[in-house]
């Protein structure tokens, strides 16, 4: 904890869970029950139509996405980018094939390691981490 400048309005803070100011958490929440209930209404929009019409940037409505905070079942039109290739995706932050990709980078550098390796994956590749661990096994 200690303080740090917002890096959404360039504003000191205190750091504590958040990673933006309270001013800019409370806004960014305004904004996000925004494109929730205009969602709710119509729930047909793809992402640049609802940012358009809520004014809320598409950018910040993509991260609600891949952090869940957006389902596909609320909007499913909306369409994201993986991270490391631009496929299109919808959810979470990388495509299929990138994520497994990144799981077996990872093993190969963690290798005597695997428990710490499984920590750092996040629940939705897990199935993956173990499907590469069982191959290497075969080996
Ligand atoms: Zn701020
Ligand atoms: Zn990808």
């Amino acid at each position: 904890m200690g303080l740090e400048y917002c890096p959404r309005c360039g504003k000191l803070f205190s750091r504590t869970v958040r990673d933006i100011c309270y001013n800019c958490h409370q806004e960014l929440e305004k904004q996000y029950e925004r494109v929730v209930a205009y969602l709710k209404e119509h729930p047909g929009l793809t992402l640049n139509e609802l940012a358009e019409a809520t004014e809320v940037s598409a950018k910040q409505i993509t991260r609600w996405v891949r952090e869940g905070r957006i389902s596909i079942a609320q909007a499913p039109n909306i369409v994201i980018a993986c991270e490391v290739c631009g496929t299109p995706i919808r959810e979470g932050t990388m495509c299929d094939s990138c994520r497994r990709r990144l799981a077996r980078e990872v093993k190969r550098v963690q290798m005597p390691k695997p428990a710490a390796a499984r920590k750092n994956e996040d629940a939705a590749s897990r199935d993956d981490t173990y499907h590469i661990t069982d191959r290497l096994r075969d080996r």
